[in-house]
């Protein structure tokens, strides 16, 4: 496509976005009653680009791994990437805790634990590593484990790659596979207007003001520690790691964080991340196809935030001192936990339980945040795939294999 009119229809999708962004938050504020009416297309929305995940990811994965016969590089490129991912996340997990300890948004509620448990059972971290490899690829795609469907192209993808010559028809299949469902996915992006006009006006009318005014300061201190991790942390990655322009990369990945911020799912985004990554921004898509799917699973920065400012949050509610100790210990804890959240809505909360059980700080405070987590899902989730995204633009850069060309046009 001419290179100007691929930037007007980017612009005009971003736009058009927006626009129903706020053609939601009127709607949700001014006519809820019509909401339940326009509900249904979130809804198809949302099921449009979960139908796009497992197809999308399987086939570009493959064709990454085949498309790298370099086993040596694919080594090098999971080392970045876990790494990036790591150190993020601990910046993370402690930008949520400086911000919590300043902002003291928990300060003078003088509640008292009562001991009961509301927390739901988190995954254990063994039962994680020992479920990696699917024992029926076909059942890992059925439940849309992505962990294990990542674990079986990369198989697949390295077993064409030994089979050589043999396999070129299947090499081939997987790469035009991969081309259909970036089509597919670039039709379903096309109804993201509407979409999000409908996920934001139920949002909106779903919480008054009332509901929100008590608790404005721990929305106001996730979403300053969000804020703050995305433009200070990532766009020092990207000014000095990467040798980019911060400003462009948040406008390639517009489409995405949009996304993201009215379904409040990173796996759910998968298809918007992978899309603006590769059409925006210029990363190759054998990058891509490995660190994004990845970082939707295990890279979580916007809910480590969120987990260090709750656990803040819930200690000064109840008047309970925390020690150093256990500030490291929900740095430790809050980064597993982080890890091992799904990119699902709501994954963050039932994590929450982890860190404050690891700490002894009351299970019960779940409660107060349960009423508003939709709101603070919504900051976490721009967080985490803008993390993934940035991710991607460093690997592929620092591998050469991102399109500068690409990049400065947007
Ligand atoms: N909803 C978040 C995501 O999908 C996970 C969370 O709840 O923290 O990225």
């Amino acid at each position: 496509m001419h290179q100007q009119a691929k930037e007007n229809s980017l612009m005009k999708l971003w736009t058009k976005i927006l626009i129903g962004m706020v053609v939601g938050v009127v709607l949700g504020a001014f006519a809820p009653a019509f909401v339940p009416y326009v509900a249904p297309v979130g809804t198809l929305f949302i099921n449009a680009i979960k139908m796009l995940i497992v197809p999308l990811v399987f086939a570009s994965l493959v064709t990454g791994m085949t498309s790298m016969d370099d086993v040596k590089k694919l080594g090098r490129i999971s080392a970045k990437t876990i790494g990036i991912y790591l150190t993020t996340t601990l910046i993370a997990i402690s930008i949520g805790l400086i911000v919590g300890e300043l902002l003291q948004p928990g300060a003078g509620m003088n509640l008292v634990a009562a001991g009961e448990q509301v927390a739901k059972e988190a995954p254990s971290l063994s039962k994680t590593l020992t479920g990696l490899i699917p024992k029926n690829p076909i059942d890992a795609m059925v439940k849309g484990n992505i962990l294990q469907i990542i674990i079986f192209a990369i198989f697949l993808g390295l077993s064409i790659n030994f089979a050589g010559e043999k396999a070129a028809p299947v090499k081939t299949f997987f790469s035009s596979f991969a081309e259909v469902m970036y089509s597919m996915t670039a039709i379903v992006m096309a109804c993201a207007p509407y979409g999000v006009a409908a996920l934001i006006a139920k949002v909106v009318a779903q919480y008054g003001l009332d509901a929100l005014l008590p608790l404005a300061k721990i929305i106001g201190a996730v979403y300053v520690g969000a804020i703050l991790h995305v433009f200070v942390t990532y766009s020092s990655y990207v000014a000095v790691v990467a040798r980019l322009n911060p400003v462009k990369f948040f406008r390639g990945i517009l489409d995405a964080i949009m996304v993201a911020f009215s379904t409040t799912s990173s796996a759910g985004t998968l298809p918007a991340t992978i899309r603006c990554a590769e059409k925006n921004l210029g990363v190759s898509s054998s990058v891509s196809s490995f660190v994004l799917p990845l970082g939707a699973t295990i890279n979580m920065d916007g809910t480590a935030i969120y987990q260090g400012v709750c656990a803040l949050f819930i200690a000064q509610a109840y008047n309970i001192d925390l020690t150093m100790g256990n500030i490291v210990t929900i740095m430790l804890t809050g980064t597993l936990a982080s890890i091992g959240t799904a990119g699902v809505p709501g994954a963050g909360l039932i994590m929450l339980s982890l860190i404050l059980s690891s700490v002894g700080l009351p299970m019960e405070g779940i409660a107060l945040i349960a009423g508003i987590d939709r709101i603070l899902d919504m900051a976490r989730t721009t967080v985490n795939i803008s993390g993934d995204a940035m991710t991607a633009v460093l690997v592929s850069r620092t591998e050469n294999e991102l399109d500068e060309e690409v990049y400065n046009a947007m």
